[in-house]
């Protein structure tokens, strides 16, 4: 008996060993340091297949994002909608919920011009309560729809001005680079900040330790300096179309951009989320204009290039970062007929489903046909493997320094 018993406890010893083992990897970091979030903001799979036409012809090498090796569908409809705007898309990615077009993670369904109270927890939120440095870029206004979704909670996509005071003062996202601040505007229910309020808000983001650069040159000397918060505001709108650069042109690159929140955001030992947004080629697409498009896809491409580059550098990065690159919906309704011949069914964005690629942990359940809500989960619990389920901030609710009662998110929800 003793001998049985003694015998058992070995096995069971054994036995929870081996379950731990199985177990452990999981538990103690199989999931992703950092995020890499990539929205070619419109562009659908005849947009890509245009942009690789022009770009090498019609049997011509396949750009860099298609070589990641994860591919999936995404439906895309939004709350209320079968056709979702970019505000909805970013919305159900950020925070795994549908929203109505132009809510940024934000519901206010009795329509008082407030987000309903809990707010939903974004995956930006998510990663800041991990410790994690946090960056946007974008080629739009940086406060423009899908980045504003990862960083800020308001009732409309508007709302601009206030999305950049959340983007500094809330979320306090360690990197900022793009167009300009936008204003707020009608339907938002707050007042425009106006230029003077725009000064005051730098101010305060220089008081909060950012550097403030306008120009490629300040921005490659900060980034030299080592400077740990950045905010570049290259433009006062958006930044110019990728086709129309100038040779000398003063405002960076998607790809320069990209490069420099890594440099930034690389420095963090808990990781980084970085969200980066080809923002025009949905413009492109809206005014049916093909080098408008083809330059925009090119330039984004550029920028999946560069973190391909970054990850080349150190094996450690590539295992330990989780690739996305989604676009959000398609616009135009574009049809590819002859080698020149191409047919655009809309000058708005349609309902169909739009692709994703993806590689690195967590990446295997970004395969097949999801919804875009789906990403989200996928991207949290990623994140939570990382951290491990002993980890008592994978237990919500989070003592989030942002906004009030937050709703709580359990790993295994
Ligand atoms: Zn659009």
């Amino acid at each position: 008996m003793r001998a049985w018993k003694n015998a058992f406890g070995a096995s069971v010893g054994i036995l929870l060993a081996g379950m731990l083992l199985a177990v452990g990897p999981a538990q103690g970091g199989s999931g992703a340091r950092n995020v890499i979030f990539m929205v070619p903001d419109g562009m659908g799979l005849a947009h890509l297949t245009l942009a690789r036409r022009h770009l090498g012809g019609v049997d011509g090498p396949p750009l860099a994002l298609e070589s990641l090796a994860k591919v999936g569908l995404q439906r895309t409809y939004s709350e209320g909608g079968a056709v979702t705007d970019s505000a909805a898309a970013a919305s159900a990615w950020a925070c795994g919920e549908k929203f109505a077009n132009g809510r940024i993670s934000c519901h206010d369904r009795n329509e008082d011009g407030h987000c309903d109270i809990p707010l939903p927890l974004t995956l930006m939120e998510i990663a800041r309560v991990r410790g994690k440095s946090l960056g946007l870029v974008a080629t739009s206004t940086v406060t423009h729809a899908t980045p504003a979704a990862f960083a800020a909670h308001v009732p409309s996509r508007k709302c601009e001005a206030e999305i950049a005071r959340q983007y500094l003062e809330e979320t306090e996202v360690e990197v900022v680079l793009g167009g300009g601040f936008g204003d707020n505007e009608a339907p938002c229910p707050f007042p425009p900040m106006g230029s003077a309020g725009r000064a005051r808000l730098l101010e305060e983001a220089e008081r909060l330790g950012y550097a403030v650069v306008t120009d490629r040159s300040d921005l490659r000397r900060s980034i030299q300096e080592g400077t740990p918060r950045i905010l570049g505001l290259f433009a006062r709108g958006p930044l110019i179309p990728a086709h129309r650069r100038p040779p000398n042109c003063r405002e960076p690159s998607l790809a320069e951009m990209t490069r420099a929140a890594l440099t930034v955001l690389e420095k963090d030992p808990d990781g980084f989320f970085l969200v980066v947004e080809g923002s025009q080629i949905d413009w492109g697409a809206h005014r049916h204009d093909i080098p408008y498009v083809v330059g925009e896809i090119s330039a984004f491409d550029k920028a999946v290039q560069e973190v391909q580059r970054w990850m080349d550098e150190d094996p450690h990065r590539a295992r330990e970062t989780l690739l996305i690159v989604a676009p959000d919906h398609e616009t135009g309704g574009l049809t590819l007929l002859g080698p020149r011949e191409t047919q655009w069914a809309t000058r708005r964005h349609t309902g169909v489903d739009v692709p994703l690629w993806s590689q690195g942990p967590g990446s295997k359940a970004l395969q097949g046909t999801l919804d875009n809500v789906e990403v989200f989960r996928v991207v949290r619990d990623s994140l939570h493997a990382r951290a491990g389920a002993e980890d008592p901030r994978t237990v919500g609710p989070f003592p989030l320094p942002v906004r009030s009662a937050p709703k709580p998110i359990h790993p295994t929800e």
